[in-house]
């Protein structure tokens, strides 16, 4: 696999990650196969965004919010896969079960953005990611411009409605504006991409990060 250089540390193609003070979504490879509770991973890469605080150190540190970043190899840290650190009290996390990849601990884990939680009642809403800096699945935006197109044909008086990412699940969503906004702009964004790159894209930022061109 080809392994490329990103905000100064190695990773597998494709990997990336940025943050912000309340969340981290990251784009990379599972740490592990299985993990202490047995659950197994696919060895692809995926985004996730989680609340950026760390489980382990939580409470323990102020300000609790904000100390988690993406890392990748870089001196004594390993890892082109890609994964989640916290600077304060140095635990990693995989990014994509967002478990600590410490061995036999089951218990400390990231929130995903838009979970349920049980245990913490982070988030119980939906999370309105039209302003965030988040990359989306182009097929998932096809998916979403699709059912918001229909939905507005049933409701020619709504101008604005929430699109949710996966209907099933109605965990995150994107205004109605914004996802033709996207789906506007989509060939012209991809071609600058593929020109750059010189491979399909498979995402879209929402956002797009003022230091990246496409
Ligand atoms: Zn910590």
């Amino acid at each position: 696999m080809a392994v490329e250089n990103y905000k100064g540390y190695l990773v597998l193609s494709g990997v990336k990650w940025i943050e912000d003070k309340n969340t981290i979504t990251i784009t990379c490879y599972p740490k592990k196969n299985t993990y202490a509770d047995g659950s197994k991973t696919t060895y692809k890469l995926a985004t996730k965004t989680w609340i950026n605080e760390c489980p382990t150190c939580k409470g323990k540190n102020w300000p609790s919010k904000g100390n988690l970043f993406g890392f990748g190899e870089k001196g004594k840290w390993f890892g082109k896969e890609g994964g989640v650190k916290c600077k304060v009290c140095d635990a990693d996390f995989c990014g994509v079960t967002g478990r600590d990849t410490l061995n036999n601990v089951v218990k400390r884990k990231l929130t995903e953005v838009g979970a349920n939680s049980d245990d913490n009642g982070v988030i119980n809403t939906p999370v309105d990611l039209t302003e965030k800096e988040v990359l989306l699945p182009i097929a998932r935006l096809e998916d979403m411009y699709n059912r918001g197109k229909a939905y507005a044909k049933k409701n020619p008086n709504e101008k604005e409605f929430k699109v949710y990412v996966d209907f099933e699940t109605k965990k995150e969503y994107v205004s109605w504006s914004k996802v033709k906004k996207l789906k506007s702009e989509l060939a012209t964004r991809v071609e600058a991409y593929k020109k750059e790159h010189n491979v399909d894209p498979i995402n879209i930022w929402i956002v797009k990060p003022k230091d990246l061109q496409w």
